[in-house]
C-alpha cells in the first residue's frame, strides 16, 4: 500500500508521461477481460477510442477480429484494423450494402460528374468556335472596308497611283 502511494505520487510529480498504460485497451475493457502485456488488440484499440472497437466488435465479433489480425503481418495490422472499422461503420449505416453501397453511390456520382464535365467541355468548344466565326466575320468586314476605302477616300489618287505602279511591277515577277 505504501509502495503504491509513493509510486503514484512519483508519477504525478514527474514531468515525464507515465510509461505504463493504466487502463486496459478499449477491446479488453468492452470484453471485460484482463489486458495482458502482449494483448493483440491493445496497439490498435487504445482506451481513448472506445467506439472504434465497439463498432468493429458489433459487426465482426471480437474472435473474428483477433483471428484476422493474427493472419496478417504486423506491419499491415493497423491498416487491417482501419479497414475493418471503416467497413463496420458502413455496415451500421447501411446493413444491406455496407461499403458496396457507398462505392455504388460514389460511382454514380462519378458518372454524373463526367457527364456534366463533358457537357461543359462541349459548351466551351461551342463558344470557342462561335468566337472564331465572329473573328472571321470581323476580319471579312474589315477587309471589305479596306477594299472600299480607295473608292470612298478623297485621297484615292494615291492608291490609284500605287495600283498603277503595282500593275507595272507584277508582270516582271512572272
Ligand atoms: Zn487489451
Amino acid at each position: 500500500m505504501e509502495d503504491w502511494k509513493t509510486a503514484a505520487s512519483a508519477a504525478t510529480t514527474s514531468s515525464l508521461p507515465p510509461q505504463v498504460v493504466i487502463s486496459p485497451c478499449a477491446a479488453c475493457k468492452i470484453l471485460r477481460r484482463r489486458c495482458v502485456e502482449k494483448c493483440t488488440l491493445a496497439p490498435y484499440f487504445p482506451p481513448t477510442e472506445p467506439l472504434k472497437f465497439a463498432v468493429a466488435h458489433r459487426v465482426f465479433g471480437a474472435s473474428n477480429i483477433i483471428k484476422l489480425l493474427q493472419g496478417v503481418p504486423e506491419s499491415q495490422r493497423a491498416d487491417a484494423v482501419d479497414s475493418m472499422v471503416y467497413e463496420a461503420n458502413a455496415r451500421m449505416r447501411d446493413p444491406v450494402y455496407g461499403c458496396a453501397g457507398a462505392i455504388c453511390q460514389l460511382q454514380k456520382q462519378i458518372i454524373e460528374l463526367q457527364t456534366e464535365l463533358a457537357k461543359a467541355e462541349a459548351q466551351i468548344l461551342n463558344m470557342k468556335s462561335q468566337k472564331m466565326i465572329n473573328f472571321a466575320e470581323t476580319l471579312q468586314y474589315q477587309e471589305s472596308i479596306i477594299q472600299q476605302q480607295p473608292f470612298d477616300n478623297s485621297s484615292s489618287f494615291f492608291f490609284d497611283a500605287d495600283n498603277v505602279g503595282l500593275d507595272n511591277w507584277e508582270p516582271s515577277w512572272k
